[in-house]
């Protein structure tokens, strides 16, 4: 339930409907917005009586809200949330941050190498995996803390934030410090113990969408970080699972614009986890961007056919650049631009 007070509602107006609800024993989410507050009643089970809240001063109206997940609706929060992960980088607004690297951190030369090839392209911050998801557990499983310090290391030589992934609570208290951005992998999106630790950290946080979940489980997975006090968060389209071989997923570019409708969380695009075949990569980044996504993230490698992961999705570093020069003038047309854009030596 969300209680809208009127525009000239007085804080002593907001602080009585606050107490109503607390007394009820619920709890209230003020939520200041540019013209007026509204106040969520997080854990209201339908069954409150509006008419409780109606004829308080201030009050406005009093909304039931039939959406499972309430905290990252767009009814809670009209105006859409403005995600940085530092160093100038921030999600949501109308630049479009364009986000590289490699799949897995293979070395301090290799990874410092790519970070300044992907940033002299366009990318303005760098993703590598230190802890790495696979399937088998006899392939890499990525170089834990030391891979972690070598992302710092890229880090401090060219600048660009880093985001990178945790797969346990353990792993995320270290990742958190030394990543501007921690990434919750689509095999972990129904972790709830994870998502609601990530919650209490309160580190930005990179959220993919799970293999087969549906829109509304990936919100209410958001919804879990949100819970515990975490705003910081930036929805990820990765593709999700079908029978077709032809493509690793089905990159469900629809989800897109259908989120933003949904939720005031930025939203990005991982056209390489999405079709998993290199040549379709930078088409389908240039379609993320034209529906409107709020940033884009691909994997970059030196040499892709010697990747330690994901190499067949990898782009070579001159199609990454060739691919950020094609985004820019598509940005244009749908009313944003590219992150950096003319800063970089694209
Ligand atoms: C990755 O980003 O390398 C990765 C494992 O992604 P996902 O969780 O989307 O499969
Ligand atoms: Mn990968």
């Amino acid at each position: 339930m969300l209680v809208m007070m009127q525009r000239n509602a007085t804080p002593q107006d907001i602080q009585a409907v606050c107490d109503a609800i607390q007394v009820l024993g619920f709890n209230p989410l003020p939520m200041p917005g540019a013209l007026r507050t509204a106040i969520g009643v997080a854990g209201d089970d339908g069954q409150v009586d509006t008419s409780h809240f109606e004829g308080m001063a201030g009050v406005a109206s009093v909304l039931y809200d039939s959406k499972p997940y309430k905290q990252v609706s767009r009814d809670w929060q009209p105006e859409k949330s403005l995600v940085s992960i530092g160093h100038g980088v921030v999600f949501g607004g109308t630049e479009v941050p364009v986000v590289a690297g490699p799949c897995s951190v293979e070395g301090e030369d290799e990874i410092v190498h790519i970070a300044r090839l992907v940033k002299a392209a366009g990318a303005v911050a760098l993703r590598g995996g230190a802890y790495k998801p696979r399937t088998s557990p006899y392939a890499f499983q990525g170089l834990g803390e030391e891979g972690l310090r070598q992302l710092a290391l890229a880090r401090s030589e060219t600048g660009l934030p880093i985001i990178t992934e945790a797969m346990d609570e353990r792993q995320a208290d270290l990742v958190a410090k030394y990543a501007d951005c921690i990434q919750l992998g689509a095999r972990n999106m129904m972790n709830f113990s994870l998502l609601k630790h990530l919650g209490r950290l309160g580190v930005p946080v990179l959220l993919k969408r799970g293999m087969s979940a549906t829109i509304t489980e990936w919100l209410l997975a958001a919804e879990y970080i949100m819970s515990e006090g975490n705003r910081r968060i930036i929805l990820c389209e990765r593709g999700i699972r079908s029978y077709d071989t032809a493509t690793r997923n089905v990159y469900d570019l629809s989800a897109i614009p259908v989120v933003q409708r949904l939720s005031h969380l930025p939203i990005i695009g991982d056209p390489s986890h999405g079709v998993g075949i290199r040549d379709a990569v930078p088409p389908l980044a240039r379609a993320t961007v034209a529906v409107g996504a709020d940033g884009v993230i691909v994997e970059v490698h030196q040499q892709p056919d010697k990747a330690w992961s994901d190499g067949a999705q990898s782009l070579h570093p001159p199609q990454f650049e060739e691919m950020v020069r094609s985004l820019l003038p598509i940005a244009e047309a749908v009313g944003r631009s590219i992150m950096g854009a003319g800063t970089a030596v694209v």
